[in-house]
């Protein structure tokens, strides 16, 4: 959770999804208004912009956004990932985006990355009651032989 003791959501689009993801935010509106929000630089200002949201940019995706959010997940910051993700185009940063995916996997954060998985998400029970994310066990790992 965040300073201001609302869970946070990350949101990220590539540029093919950017118009998806509008739409997604704009009909959920009200409720993203009560998460803190966080986002990729131009996913960020189109939200702003487009939907009217308040929302915390980050940098572009491709100048390190993604991997700003990594971090955050990492340090127990985020909550949710919404990532529409172009399937069908390359993207010069995919290390950064395969990087993203892979933390947010590590650390059992819920992923939504297409608008169903994002109804799905946010339409559940779960939302209204304290959620016990379990964490994996990292001991193994941590106390490997080295
Ligand atoms: P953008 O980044 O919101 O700055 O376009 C998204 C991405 O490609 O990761």
């Amino acid at each position: 959770m965040t300073k201001t003791n609302k869970p946070a959501i990350a949101l990220v689009a590539h540029d093919n999804k950017k118009s998806d993801l509008i739409d997604w935010c704009g009909h959920n509106k009200e409720l993203l208004q009560s998460y803190s929000l966080y986002a990729t630089g131009t996913t960020g200002k189109l939200l702003i912009d487009k939907v009217g949201l308040e929302v915390n940019r980050l940098q572009s995706g491709p100048l390190g956004g993604d991997m700003q959010i990594g971090a955050m997940v990492a340090e127990g910051a985020i909550d949710f990932l919404v990532f529409f993700w172009d399937p069908l185009e390359a993207q010069p940063h995919d290390p950064d985006i395969k990087a993203l995916l892979r933390i947010a996997a590590v650390w059992n954060i819920p992923v939504a990355c297409n608008r169903a998985t994002a109804d799905y998400i946010f339409t559940s029970r779960l939302l209204n009651e304290k959620y016990n994310r379990q964490l994996p066990d990292f001991e193994p790992h941590l106390n490997r032989n080295v």
